[in-house]
């Protein structure tokens, strides 16, 4: 996975790479797709949602440069992989899911794997986590109609936000810096992924 799906697709962060090398994706799929859980592509986990592709979980966490010191938050555990590579990289990872299932199984899996600097909370992200605000760093797992105003109100001055914004059929993953207050867009990547629900996102 590494080689093949990462290098060889220009992922050059050293953290990202080892932290993807330690944390045993295996442990956050079902029994049944265990045999294809380092494969190329995204994976059903439930409740009609996916574990994002690895190459898309690196280039993501690639672009929010996280670094050791840093409290973080995630809109959308759904498995709890992409959690568990940030709470390799950071201080701290809040992080948010709607679906109370999918949460309670992440939220399971980390635990097994003995992540202390992990919060899950059940909920709409798209509102973000203001009673732990300003964050160094957040990354939606979801696509967003517009850039959320909750989201970039609550990263700090020179934080970094990763969002896929779009219409649900395809979107661009954005990499959005606050500098002086007001929203600095970086890179813009095309991506696919599972529409984000909520009062800042699309509705049910
Ligand atoms: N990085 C995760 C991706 C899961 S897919 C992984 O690799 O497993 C995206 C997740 O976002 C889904 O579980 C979905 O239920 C969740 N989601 C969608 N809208 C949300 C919202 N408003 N708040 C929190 N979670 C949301």
């Amino acid at each position: 996975m590494i080689d093949t799906q990462l290098l060889q697709r220009g992922i050059r962060d050293e953290r990202v790479l080892t932290a993807m090398a330690r944390v045993p994706r295996h442990e956050f799929v079902a029994d049944s797709y265990r045999a294809q859980a380092y494969d190329d592509n995204p994976l059903p986990i439930g409740e009609g949602q996916t574990i994002s592709q690895p190459y898309i979980v690196a280039l993501m966490l690639e672009m929010l440069e996280v670094s050791e010191e840093d409290i973080v938050l995630e809109i959308g555990t759904g498995s709890g992989y992409q959690t568990a590579l940030l709470a390799q990289l950071s201080r701290h990872v809040y992080s948010i899911e709607r679906h109370a299932t999918l949460a309670a199984k992440a939220q399971a899996a980390l635990a097994k794997l003995g992540y202390t600097n992990v919060t899950i909370e059940v909920g709409d992200g798209s509102k973000g986590l203001s009673a732990h605000a300003p964050f160094d760093g957040i990354v939606v797992s979801a696509a967003a109609p517009d850039l959320p105003p909750a989201l970039f109100e609550q990263l700090k001055e020179g934080g970094r936000l990763v969002v896929p914004v779009g219409p649900t059929e395809a979107q661009f993953l954005q990499l959005v810096t606050k500098k002086e207050g007001k929203p600095v867009l970086s890179e813009q990547i095309p991506c696919r992924f599972v529409p984000l629900i909520g009062e800042q996102g699309y509705r049910a």
